[in-house]
């Protein structure tokens, strides 16, 4: 380490921090493009486009129930959101 020059841990740390971000970057890319490919994400890409609750009513049936501890809106027989307190049957 003493034997590195001030400007080369600098470079090396610098290098570290651009590899590292561009990781997380990649990551962040990558599962949002899994999202919209599988369809979750586009309701929240598309939403825009759409008519303000249009179709989001025709789609949202009557037996969605909204979990007490979450507050998340899940069919019948979904899994635990993981809060201790969930009501829904865990995984
Ligand atoms: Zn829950």
């Amino acid at each position: 380490m003493f034997g590195m020059s001030f400007g080369k841990v600098a470079v090396l740390v610098a290098i570290i921090a651009i590899v590292w971000f561009g990781f997380r970057w990649f990551q962040r890319w990558e599962k949002e493009r899994r999202e919209a490919a599988d369809g979750r994400g586009a309701g929240r890409l598309n939403r825009g486009r759409e008519a303000p609750g249009a179709g989001a009513k025709a789609r949202e049936p009557e037996v969605m129930t909204a979990c007490r501890i979450c507050g998340a809106y899940v069919a019948p027989g979904a899994r635990s959101c993981g809060k201790p307190n969930c009501p829904f049957p865990r995984a």
